[in-house]
């Protein structure tokens, strides 16, 4: 919590903090600590700007072989605050003269979650028939489905 009545008129104040982002199911992890550097300005009327650099390390699921993948994410933060009655719907709105940076740094992160992570460019991914990791071993199934699909659409258009 930052008090705001510390900040000077156009001054800033320096932030070096870690925060506990609590994550949403189906993450390895229920937090995820996320260290901040930056600085929250007071740019006049009771509003500050957040501008920090986050960096954490997340475990997610490969895309396409669900193993686990540690990846280190970093992002930038950039969010004004406004005093509630003063906010407008691209301001986090404060009260009461405290600052919480954790809704801006949950938000930030979740917006920068990889939609789709790899363990390697080269993924195999798994077979679509039996779900053996073709990373790992080869199976014994025949082609792909999805080969076989459109050998199927091939042969439409042959009749
Ligand atoms: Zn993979
Ligand atoms: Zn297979």
């Amino acid at each position: 919590m930052i008090d705001t009545r510390k900040i000077q008129l156009n001054e800033s104040i320096v932030i070096d903090t870690t925060v506990d982002i609590a994550m949403p199911k189906g993450f390895e992890a229920t937090d995820t600590a996320v260290s901040v550097v930056g600085k929250l300005k007071n740019t006049g009327s009771n509003a500050f700007a957040l501008d920090a650099m986050a960096e954490c390390r997340l475990e997610l699921a490969c895309s396409l072989c669900l193993q686990p993948v540690a990846q280190r994410l970093s992002f930038h933060i950039n969010e004004n605050y406004a005093e509630a009655q003063d906010a407008a719907d691209e301001d986090i709105a404060f009260s009461d003269y405290t600052i919480d940076i954790y809704p801006a740094v949950q938000r930030n992160l979740f917006l920068n979650i990889p939609m789709k992570p790899l363990c390697d460019d080269d993924c195999a991914g798994l077979c679509p028939q039996c779900g053996t990791n073709l990373n790992k071993t080869d199976c014994n199934c025949e082609g792909d489905i999805v080969n076989e699909q459109f050998r199927d659409l091939l042969q439409m258009f042959e009749d």
